[in-house]
């Protein structure tokens, strides 16, 4: 991390953060974990088998979380300390919330493995979402003692329809967006706030998934708040516009990488 981005941040009356998919868990080594591989491929053959992986997925990231995306937050953390934030995030992996960060700063519009709802093919009229993070960890212990077999486990299903309930995420079928629109509300309203004040904006491996999201939306808020720095973090993309090369750094590394490498507790 740079001296730099430290200075800056001390400097900044608030700080804008954009996490994108680099620092999101690949759950990779599933498929090859004599765990994970078999029940794998049950859910394959499964009707609701998208459903069912999205289990899977949330069982691995909870029970094998990845030290390297864990302290990354960490660093963040340390980073926002007494500081008046806020995160658009696009990780599904809920590594956020198991972070220091203050929940109430945080928006994450694709979704996680906190809420459940049917999907679109459901006839009930808009249901609300199921919160209740009981019947989460009762699947969860439910896959823990399956045994290899995962007829044993109930998932939950929707009280109209009785389908398999699947988790608030971007990718199922029928994406029911209120899960995150009271925190976006938030979001806007700070982000309106943020004009005229010293601002660090900071990119966290955005890339050009849902770029209307963070990048371009980021390098507008950007151009128009002259008190304004940003840096944009990304392996692969951290290239900045023409406008913002005054106010702008672009760091080439991962944000991942970016977030652990030595000194950046400041
Ligand atoms: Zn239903």
């Amino acid at each position: 991390m740079t001296k730099e981005l430290l200075q800056d941040i001390a400097d900044s009356q608030m700080v804008l953060i954009g996490i994108g998919k680099e620092m999101e868990e690949s759950y990779q080594g599933m498929k090859e974990d004599t765990f994970y591989g078999p029940l794998l491929a049950q859910a394959e053959a499964e009707e609701d088998s998208a459903a069912i992986i999205q289990y899977l997925q949330c069982h691995y990231v909870r029970r094998h979380p990845d030290h390297r995306i864990k302290k990354a937050y960490e660093t963040l953390t340390a980073l926002l300390e007494g500081k008046n934030y806020f995160v658009l995030s696009l990780s599904e992996d809920d590594y956020i919330f198991n972070s220091g960060l203050d929940r109430e700063r945080i928006v994450t519009p694709c979704g996680g493995f906190r809420k459940l709802q049917c999907t679109e093919r459901c006839n009930a009229e808009q249901e609300s979402l199921v919160t209740d993070d009981k019947v989460i960890l009762q699947v969860l212990e439910e896959i823990d003692n399956c045994n290899g077999d995962l007829s044993s486990v109930d998932f939950p299903v929707c009280t109209d329809c009785c389908g398999i309930l699947w988790f608030n995420r971007i990718e199922t079928p029928g994406y029911r967006e209120e899960g995150y629109l009271t925190q976006w509300e938030k979001y806007t309203k700070w982000l309106q706030g943020t004009l005229n004040h010293k601002l660090c904006i900071l990119e966290l491996g955005a890339g050009m998934e849902y770029p209307s999201v963070i990048r371009f939306p980021f390098e507008k808020v950007a151009f128009f708040n002259q008190k304004s720095v940003f840096y944009r973090v990304h392996g692969k993309l951290p290239f900045l516009t023409e406008e913002l090369s005054e106010r702008g750094f672009s760091i080439k590394t991962d944000a991942i990488t970016f977030l652990s490498e030595e000194g950046n507790q400041g």
